[in-house]
């Protein structure tokens, strides 16, 4: 079979267009010497701010960062916990650790695959500060539920929106209904730096205040020191790329629901494959375009052999790695998430997939599902 690869993401054919723009941008930062934090950060928090339609947003350093520093903000710390998911990137976890609180995780819902809000109240103690939602795969929580509980058990909410740049929640942006919002601009985001950089977004003046003095030191004044802080800025090189590329994010969103579509009604009615599913409340970015499937494993080297390139988010939850072997959970505390490390298939998706790419990989991927069922694998 004679045909070209195709990639799991393709960012040199997402950065070619833009390339001059961005190198000139780059160059500014470079005749102005404003590397670490400065001028091109503040430009780009006020622009992601904007687009957010948050108060505040404070550049980091990454978007674990950005989780952290949420939450050393908020003051959760030593003996406090922090209810989020096992079906997310580490970072999450890794996160309320760093904070020196302790991860409880609940469920996701198998339609969304974001947090169940129905199992978390179970999941509250008198030590639970706050609650982390993962927008996972570029689909909001369901954030009212959330919020109510919250608002109930006196509890902090901080949505991880790394994979949410431009997600809506009933008409607003997903970053702006907790209290504090995580995101982070890896290079493979949907908006993604040249370089690791992260942000949080606010509506609450203090926080905003917080998060700048914990990613700088701990200090307001140079040589000041308030509390024990860190460095955590944003580079401004990697400002400077980001706010270019995020005049385009919009755009390239809608071009991922555009492949989304087509996968969707290129695939519908597959026999024993579940596809992913947008809730009525709002819209996905579809940071990842991933379907559920048996012998998921089997047909990802069955699709490499045939040049698509696949990926799986996640294969081991985070109540299930070894690094958290000491919370004590097990296999079966956790069933969708379980089920779905088990059976997640991400297939390609970036803003520049063709339709024709997107037909390619749908008759690829129908014909290992043929030969996996049948046997003949
Ligand atoms: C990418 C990601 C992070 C961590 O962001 P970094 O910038 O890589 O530190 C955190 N949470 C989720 C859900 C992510 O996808």
């Amino acid at each position: 079979m004679s045909q070209s690869k195709i990639p799991f993401l393709d960012l040199k054919a997402h950065h070619d267009p833009i390339r001059q723009e961005v190198m000139a941008a780059m160059n500014e930062v470079i005749d102005a010497n404003a590397f670490a934090g400065g001028p091109f950060v503040a430009r780009f928090e006020e622009a992601y701010a904007k687009f957010c339609d948050a108060k505040f947003c404070i550049g980091v350093g990454n978007g674990t960062d950005s989780l952290w520093f949420s939450l050393l903000a908020l003051g959760v710390g030593p003996g406090d916990e922090v209810i989020t998911v096992p079906m997310t990137f580490m970072a999450t976890a890794e996160a309320i650790t760093y904070a020196g609180a302790k991860p409880v995780f609940v469920d996701i819902d198998p339609q969304t695959y974001t947090i169940d809000p129905t199992q978390i109240e179970a999941a509250i103690t008198p030590r639970t500060k706050a609650i982390m939602p993962v927008h996972l795969f570029g689909q909001c929580a369901d954030m009212d539920p959330i919020m109510a509980i919250a608002k109930k058990h006196n509890l902090f909410v901080v949505e991880d929106a790394a994979q949410a740049q431009g997600t809506t929640y009933r008409g607003r942006k997903a970053g702006t209904i907790g209290h504090a919002a995580s995101f982070s601009f890896y290079p493979g985001k949907n908006l993604g730096a040249w370089g690791e950089a992260g942000a949080v977004t606010t509506n609450d003046a203090a926080l905003r205040e917080k998060v700048a003095m914990f990613r700088e030191h701990g200090q307001k004044k140079k040589y000041y020191h308030d509390v024990v802080g860190w460095n955590g800025r944003m580079d401004g090189l990697q400002a400077a790329v980001l706010s270019v590329k995020l005049k385009y994010l919009e755009q390239a969103n809608n071009q991922r629901r555009r492949a989304a579509a087509l996968y969707n009604q290129l695939l519908a009615g597959t026999p024993g494959v579940t596809l992913p599913s947008e809730a009525a409340y709002g819209q996905s970015i579809y940071h990842i375009y991933a379907v559920r499937a048996a012998h998921r494993d089997r047909l990802i080297q069955l699709l490499g052999e045939r040049g698509v390139a696949t990926g799986i988010h996640y294969p081991v939850p985070v109540h299930l790695q070894q690094a958290y072997a000491n919370l004590g959970y097990r296999r079966g505390n956790f069933p969708v998430s379980e089920a779905c490390a088990d059976s997640f298939l991400s297939l390609p998706m970036f803003p520049e997939l063709t339709n024709q790419q997107i037909e390619i990989v749908v008759r690829e991927f129908k014909d290992c599902l043929r030969l996996v069922a049948g046997g003949a694998a």
